[in-house]
């Protein structure tokens, strides 16, 4: 966006002139520019330029036959001689190259893997705020010109005049800071200038970003147990390794995984080099911060909420190599730190750690390239391994290290099932009578409450009993949310509102029903069972307002709040040692999706979130209520067992050749026009089955069909996925229907490479 504002604002000047090839090798600078059809063009470097232009840096370019001035990276950097007339570099706008030789190859990387862009990539791995110098404001600083010395030796100067000089001869100054430390107006600041004794440069200067908070008293590290020795242990010898390995570190919640980075960071650190701890974004929480801050201090913590200048303010300081630690969600992959000694994703079953627009890169996947080109190890923990990461630890790639008990074996959670197959017709609420007794209990106990329901809003579909009548987005193939704050209907994808309808808009009938349960309808039963406790609702729809997060679980950890109810925003991370129950209203909310990870989805949930509980002296339980209490998922769940949970489900994958046994892209196609959109998709499936006709055996295309979510934003939309044990074969293929399907006016299509969203 940045960039086509910037297409605007610079003039084009007259045109440069066309360097005709003079035979003798010249210096060539190949840049990327954003352009539909990606090619990389070749610019001459002036000769006032040559220290400048590098592999890494921004430059302006002119392009096409108005010469407008783009901005683009240069990549590569050549003396050689042009096989063709050339236009130049005009300029260079950063005064220190973006990008160093690795994270440009990382990006191209990227780019490769990913079949995107590198020009998207690029800007995905400086953030807009760095491009824009957000932050920083044009200055002019005054500084003695060359020679100034002796001239003015020889020349009378007055008093005014020669403190000036002196003032200026510690460094260059802003002319009203100039003015203040000489003790003058700017009269004799002018004269200098006039007579050339005083020259000046522009450049910027930083405005005032707010610090971050003090660092804290540091703490000293905890006394680790023997297996949170043993992990440490795994670690070191893979930073002292060659080559250094990636480390699955596979700790049930609580059982210290967060210590063992810490004290292998602070290994890293005392050698003088820098470590990337990679969260979820929903597990920045303050409380995560605050651990990381109270160990090292200097710690940047790179989240969704800072603005333009922090942001480009952290980078900075990064890049010099001021902080010692980064932690950051995703996009905290691309830290510039230039002596990066560990990489630690935490939470690496995350789905949020992939992009769900392009660059659809996987955070996991960076950091194994990343970390791979640096020569550095990669520590990936979870409770819940993905099925990839699980798998390459079963193949030997990765080092599997396991923490099976928590610490100062504190027991995990006794887990049991509540099956509302028969509960249903007893009770009319969201709560069996069985888990109402069970929070009446913990109450009287003293103990908190933590109750997980995955949808949002009131009712989760209004339908009309006498004509059959349900209300849907009209942009969407999805039901309406009723959401009971302002009484609307609302979808969840497209934010489309209307007022929720006291008849049915069909048939007129007066006895419209809101049924389903939402997290606001179960605020309501709780609060009407309960009164006497407080009860905090956490969603996106309670969280807007910034700083809510936070200061609901600060609320909640000062046991202010007794119960705390939302959706899997409070399934995750959340370490409060008084929470002895945690409810699961329904665990089958995503078991049916039309997903082949809906199982996986399912047991990291349920697992997470009876994390959560038994975290202090008084323990906890769990009660899940669910219609299959018999599925898998959900039986591995409440015994929490990982690897019986992993031994069923991978050889269900493998059998159909769903990841992680062979690589899968899928191809969505949308477009207003449901017609065109679909003829599109079948040239699109067509093209892609002529290039693998003659490829290695085991490779499907499936499709083209309706997406599950067949209309979305008012656009229609069809998916073609690609299945096999060769992800280049996949990738050559659609690459190959990228560049030789036209795709008629207004209808799209995306490949997402290793998807993660199959809705
Ligand atoms: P995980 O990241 O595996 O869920 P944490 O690192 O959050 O586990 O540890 C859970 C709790 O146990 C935290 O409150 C932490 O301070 C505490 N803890 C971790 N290691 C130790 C230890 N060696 N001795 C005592 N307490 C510990
Ligand atoms: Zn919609």
């Amino acid at each position: 966006m940045s960039i086509q504002r910037n297409l605007f604002e610079f003039a084009a000047p007259a045109p440069p002139p066309l360097t005709p090839p003079s035979g003798k090798p010249q210096r060539i600078a190949t840049v990327q520019v954003r352009r539909q059809r990606l090619q990389e063009l070749d610019y001459l470097v002036p000769d006032e330029l040559r220290s400048a232009v590098s592999p890494g840096c921004r430059v302006r370019v002119p392009l096409g036959r108005s010469n407008r001035l783009v901005e683009a990276y240069c990549v590569r950097v050549e003396d050689r001689v042009a096989d063709r007339p050339l236009k130049a570099v005009a300029d260079v706008p950063d005064s220190r190259g973006l990008l160093d030789a690795k994270m440009l190859q990382l990006t191209r990387w990227i780019a490769d893997y990913y079949l995107c862009e590198h020009h998207a990539v690029l800007e995905t791995a400086v953030p807009a705020g760095v491009r824009q110098r957000a932050g920083t404001r044009p200055s002019v600083l005054l500084r003695p010109a060359d020679g100034a010395a002796q001239q003015a030796a020889a020349m009378k100067l007055t008093a005014k005049q020669q403190a000036v000089l002196a003032a200026l001869a510690e460094g260059p100054l802003a002319a009203d800071e100039l003015a203040r430390r000489a003790g003058c107006g700017t009269g004799p600041i002018q004269k200098l200038r006039s007579l050339g004794l005083i020259a000046a440069e522009k450049t910027r200067v930083p405005t005032a970003v707010r610090p971050a908070e003090a660092p804290q008293v540091r703490q000293s590290h905890l006394q680790l147990n023997a297996s949170q020795r043993e992990a440490l242990a795994a670690v070191e010898d893979a930073l002292a390794g060659n080559p250094p390995s990636t480390i699955l570190l596979h700790g049930v919640t609580g059982s210290g995984k967060t210590e063992v980075y810490i004290q292998a960071i602070a290994k890293v650190v005392s050698s003088g080099r820098q470590a990337i701890v990679l969260v979820p974004e929903i597990s920045l929480t303050p409380q995560t911060v605050e651990r990381f801050r109270s160990r090292f201090g200097e710690v940047a913590v790179l989240h969704s909420h800072l603005s333009d200048a922090e942001r480009h303010h952290h980078w900075q300081q990064i890049a010099r190599g001021d902080v010692a630690v980064v932690v950051g969600a995703r996009s905290a992959v691309f830290a510039p730190t230039p002596r990066l000694g560990l990489i630690v994703l935490d939470e690496e079953h995350e789905s949020s750690f992939k992009q769900d627009s392009a660059p659809r890169y996987h955070a996991r996947d960076v950091a194994l390239a990343r970390a791979r080109a640096e020569g550095i190890p990669l520590v990936l923990g979870s409770a819940t391994p993905s099925l990839e990461s699980w798998r390459s630890a079963q193949l030997g790639q990765f080092r599997l290290i396991s923490m099976p008990h928590r610490v100062e074996a504190r027991p995990l959670p006794h887990v049991g099932t509540i099956d509302l197959r028969l509960e249903k017709s007893a009770s009319r609420g969201a709560l069996s009578r069985r888990l109402a007794q069970a929070i009446t209990a913990a109450l009287a106990d003293g103990g908190q409450v933590i109750l997980l329901l995955n949808r949002r809003g009131f009712a989760t579909h209004i339908q009309c009993p006498a004509c059959g009548f349900a209300l849907h987005c009209p942009h969407c193939d999805i039901a309406l949310t009723h959401h009971r704050t302002n009484h609307t209907a609302l979808c969840h994808y497209c934010d489309y509102q209307v007022p929720a309808p006291p008849v049915c808009p069909q048939c007129n009938f007066g006895g419209i029903r809101y049924s389903g349960v939402g997290t606001q309808k179960l605020e309501a039963e709780v609060r009407a069972r309960f009164p006497q406790a407080a009860v905090l609702r956490m969603d996106t729809d309670s969280m807007q307002a910034p700083g809510a997060h936070s200061k609901a679980l600060a609320a909640f950890r000062r046991g202010d709040v007794r119960i705390l109810l939302g959706t899997q925003m409070i399934a995750k991370g959340l370490d409060f040692p008084n929470v002895t129950l945690v409810g699961v209203i329904n665990a089958d909310t995503a078991l049916h999706l039309p997903d082949f990870r809906a199982a996986e989805r399912t047991f990291q949930l349920v697992t997470q979130v009876a994390g959560r509980t038994g975290r202090g002296p008084k323990g906890g339980r769990v009660l899940v209520q669910t219609f299959s209490p018999d599925h898998p998922a959900i039986a591995a769940a409440t015994q929490h067992d990982y690897a019986a949970f992993a031994a069923g489900e991978l050889p269900l994958r493998q059998a159909l050749g769903y990841p992680p046994f062979g690589s899968m892209i899928r191809i969505v196609v949308r477009g207003e026009n449901g017609a065109a959109a679909l003829a599109c998709a079948e040239g699109i499936a067509q093209h892609v089955r002529a290039s693998l006709a003659g490829a290695a055996a085991g490779i499907r295309v499936l499709g083209p069909a309706p997406a599950p979510f067949a209309r979305l934003r008012g656009l229609h939309r069809f998916q073609i996925h690609l299945h096999g044990p060769e992800a280049d074969a996949l990738r050559e293929a659609v690459a190959g229907a990228r560049r030789s399907v036209e795709s008629p006016d207004g209808v799209q299509w995306i490949a997402d490479v290793d998807p993660i969203d199959m809705l």
